[in-house]
C-alpha cells in the first residue's frame, strides 16, 4: 500500500517546484499576504515555506496529511463550483509519502503554535521513542511547512532530476509567476544560509510593478493591456478587474499584459493563470504566438501575462495529475476572443504610432 501511495505521490509531486507550487497555493488559499520560501540543494534537501495566513487548528493536525483531507469543500456541489486552488486534499499527503514533512502552525485564536511531523500520511514522532502528538511551540500566526529529503525513498525519481541548480531555477520561475499574479502579496525566495534573497517583492504593488521588478524595465515599458469578456455580462466593463472573482454564470472574463512589437525576445515568456491557478495551455500559447507572428520579425517572440476567470464548472482542472495543462468548455471561442483583442490592441498601437 505504501508503495502505491508513493507512486501516486510521484504523479503529483514531480520535482521540487511542483511541490512548491502546491504549497504556495495553500498559503494563498489561507489568505497569506507574506510568503517566504527557503531552499537547500534545489529543494531536495530543504523546501520550506512560511506564510502569515489563517493557520491550521490543532484539532486538524492529526489528519492533515491523510489523503483527501481538505478544508476546502464539504459537498459535491462545492466540487462542481470550485473557487479555491486546492480541492483534492492530496498535496500534503503526497509530500508526506516522498519527503519528511513537518508543520508549525498557529491560528489567531490559539495562544501558541503547534509543531507536527508526518511520514506516509500519518503523524510521526520527531525522534524515535517520542510521542507523535503535535507539540506546543513558539511561533507567529500562520504556517510554516517544511519538506526535507524530497524523494529520499524514490531513487528513480531522484535520478530523473537534472541538477540542483536546474531545480532551483524552476523554483525561482514558479515563485516569480505567482508573485506577478499575486502582486499584492509579498514573496521572498532564498537559498538557506545565504544573505540576500534571490526574489523579494513588496506587498501591495500592481501587476505591472511586479513585472518591472521581476522581469525588468525592458519588458515593463513595452506593456500594453487588454480586457476580455464573454459578453454575457452586461455590467459596465470598467468594473472588471482581477480583484473581481466572480466569473458570471456561463460567462468568463480576463485581462492581459503583453509586449508591443518593440520588444523582441528569443522565446515567448507566457504566464497563464486560469481562476488564479498557474496552468499551461499549449493551444492558448500557440494562438497568441500566431498573433505575434504577423507583427514580429521571424524568430522573435513576446512576453505575455494572461489571467482568465472562467466558470469553474467549465474548467477541467483534473485532466492531468499535476493540474498544469488545462482544458475548458468553449476553448475555441475564448481563445479566438483573446487573440482578437490582443491583435486589435497591437494594431491600434501600430496605427497610433503612424499618426504621431
Ligand atoms: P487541498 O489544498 O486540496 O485542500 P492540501 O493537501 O494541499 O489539500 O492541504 C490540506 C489542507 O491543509 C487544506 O485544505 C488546508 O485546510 C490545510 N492547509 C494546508 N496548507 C495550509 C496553509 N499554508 N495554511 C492554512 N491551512 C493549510
Ligand atoms: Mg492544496
Amino acid at each position: 500500500e505504501s508503495l502505491i501511495n508513493r507512486i501516486a505521490a510521484g504523479e503529483i509531486i514531480h520535482r521540487p517546484s511542483s511541490a512548491l507550487k502546491e504549497l504556495i497555493e495553500n498559503s494563498l488559499d489561507a489568505g497569506a499576504t507574506s510568503i517566504r520560501v527557503t531552499i537547500k540543494d534545489g529543494g531536495l534537501k530543504l523546501l520550506q515555506i512560511q506564510d502569515n495566513g489563517c493557520g491550521i487548528r490543532k484539532s486538524d493536525l492529526p489528519i492533515l496529511a491523510e489523503r483527501f483531507t481538505t478544508s476546502k469543500l464539504s459537498t459535491f456541489s462545492d466540487l462542481q463550483s470550485l473557487r479555491t486552488y486546492g480541492f483534492r486534499g492530496e498535496a500534503l499527503a503526497s509530500i508526506s509519502h516522498v519527503a519528511h514533512l513537518s508543520v508549525i502552525t498557529k491560528t489567531m485564536t490559539d495562544s501558541c503554535a503547534y509543531k507536527a511531523h508526518y511520514l506516509d500520511g500519518r503523524l510521526t514522532p520527531a525522534k524515535p521513542g517520542q510521542s507523535a502528538d503535535p507539540k506546543p511551540c513558539a511561533g507567529n500566526d500562520g504556517t510554516t511547512i517544511t519538506a526535507e529529503n524530497l524523494f529520499y525513498n524514490t531513487p528513480t525519481r531522484l535520478a530523473a532530476l537534472r541538477s540542483s541548480s536546474e531545480e532551483y531555477a524552476r523554483i525561482l520561475d514558479v515563485v516569480t509567476r505567482y508573485a506577478v499574479h499575486n502582486s499584492t502579496v509579498s514573496f521572498v525566495c532564498k537559498k538557506a544560509g545565504t544573505a540576500g534573497p534571490d526574489i523579494s517583492t513588496p506587498s501591495n504593488s500592481t501587476t505591472k510593478q511586479a513585472i518591472r521588478l521581476l522581469y525588468g524595465q525592458t519588458i515593463a515599458r513595452e506593456l500594453l493591456d487588454a480586457k476580455f469578456s464573454s459578453g454575457v455580462r452586461s455590467a459596465d466593463e470598467d468594473s472588471m478587474d482581477v480583484d473581481n472573482d466572480d466569473a458570471e454564470e456561463d460567462g468568463w472574463h480576463g485581462e492581459a499584459l503583453f509586449t508591443s512589437a518593440n520588444y523582441q525576445a528569443k522565446k515567448t515568456v507566457f504566464l497563464l493563470f486560469i481562476n488564479h491557478r498557474l496552468v499551461e495551455s499549449t493551444r492558448i500559447k500557440r494562438a497568441v504566438e500566431s498573433v505575434y507572428s504577423t507583427i514580429l520579425p521571424k524568430g522573435t517572440f513576446p512576453f505575455v501575462y494572461l489571467s482568465l476567470e472562467i466558470d469553474p464548472r467549465a474548467v477541467d482542472v483534473n485532466v492531468h495529475p499535476t493540474k498544469r495543462e488545462v482544458h475548458f468548455l468553449d476553448e475555441e471561442s475564448i481563445i479566438s476572443r483573446v487573440s482578437d483583442e490582443i491583435q486589435r490592441t497591437l494594431a491600434g498601437q501600430a496605427r497610433s504610432r503612424t499618426f504621431e
